[in-house]
């Protein structure tokens, strides 16, 4: 095992994460001729791999979230940015001038300043089956397995913008789409909603929510529990989408900077944390809308200031490489 720290270890500044977020922070660092180094825990790009289309980046009228990671990638490749993926973070240490990231293979690297862009990830129902028919039905991503539904009729659990949205890309694969939702009213923009409403394919099952998944080898049915009587009906159908939301991926962050009882990393208004040196954009940040474009300005406001901050150091220290 490789435990090494040495000066080609050392960068100014490391971003956690290659999301949006991330490699926004990388671009505008790695193009402040900052020696940036990027560790991504899965795929890059994110959340947006999961996107089958991004309609609503601004400049670009219609791409798909894999295309997009991979423009932002390059981007930030051709400004110097390196970059690490599917790797996991062993240990992270963020106090002082000198943070230290300890990879899963044991090699240390050094950072004078930390971008966290840790993102989210989809929330569970956390009822009965929901384990045992994960991937034989239950899916949380639809451009990754709506294919496996065509011609089958499928139930969408959610009623935000990421449930209604690929409730309407699932249409094209799927000959019905029954939306459950628990509240009498969708949490989603109003262009979403008129699509889904108008679109001929879906319906909808409101102030209800599941409460088991039944079936042998794969799911062949559902209890769907109407929240005002609290009436259980079986409902047969091939496949679920689950959209309800997301945890911000902070755990490995707890006690290390400050987080609010979501798990949502608290920021200030220049993404600065509670640690000096340390910022935090994103998904994985308190606040309202996650979107990529709100994940790319956080990344930026993020990486100017961990900019004027780095200088500021360097302009008080002669040397802040490790021996
Ligand atoms: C199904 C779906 C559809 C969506 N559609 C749209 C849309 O059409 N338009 C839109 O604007 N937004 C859309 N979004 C939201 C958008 O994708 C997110 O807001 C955005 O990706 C958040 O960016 P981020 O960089 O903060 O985090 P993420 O995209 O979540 O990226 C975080 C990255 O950090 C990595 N990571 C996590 N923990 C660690 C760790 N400990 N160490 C190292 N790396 C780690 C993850 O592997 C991931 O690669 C959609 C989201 C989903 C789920």
């Amino acid at each position: 095992m490789h435990n090494s720290m040495n000066s080609n270890n050392h960068y100014d500044a490391i971003v956690i994460g290659a999301g949006p977020a991330g490699l926004t922070a990388g671009i505008y660092l790695s193009r402040a001729r900052l020696r940036t180094l990027i560790v991504n825990e899965g795929t890059v790009g994110g959340q947006m791999i999961l996107t089958h289309e991004i309609a609503n980046y601004p400049g670009v009228e219609s791409i798909s979230g894999y295309q997009l990671s991979n423009i932002m990638k390059k981007q930030a490749r051709s400004f110097g940015c390196d970059i690490k993926s599917n790797i996991s973070i062993q240990n992270i240490e963020l106090e002082g001038d000198l943070k230290r990231v300890t990879l899963q293979d044991g090699i240390i690297y050094t950072a004078n300043s930390i971008i966290l862009t840790p993102g989210g990830r989809s929330r569970t129902l956390n009822i009965p089956g929901e384990g045992k028919f994960k991937g034989k039905g239950i899916s949380y991503c639809a451009t990754c397995d709506g294919d496996f539904f065509t011609d089958k009729e499928i139930v969408v659990v959610g009623g935000g913008n990421s449930a209604l949205e690929e409730a309407v890309s699932l249409t094209k694969y799927a000959s019905k789409v029954t939306i459950v939702h628990q509240f009498d009213h969708f949490q989603a923009f109003e262009y979403a909603i008129e699509e889904a409403r108008n679109h001929p394919k879906i319906n909808f099952v409101m102030e209800s929510t599941l409460s088991a998944f039944h079936g042998n080898e794969k799911l062949e049915s559902i209890d769907i529990k109407n929240l005002k009587s609290g009436e259980i009906n079986s409902f047969k159908t091939d496949g679920v989408f689950i959209f309800i939301g997301y945890i911000p991926n902070t755990e490995f962050l707890k006690g290390k900077v400050e987080l609010n009882k979501w798990g949502e990393i608290v920021v200030k208004s220049d993404m600065s944390t509670n640690i000096d040196g340390v910022y935090a954009a994103g998904d994985s940040i308190a606040k309202r809308f996650r979107q990529v474009t709100t994940a790319v300005g956080d990344g930026t406001v993020g990486a100017l200031a961990a900019t004027n901050y780095l200088h500021e150091l360097k302009s008080k220290h002669t040397n802040l490489i490790p021996a």
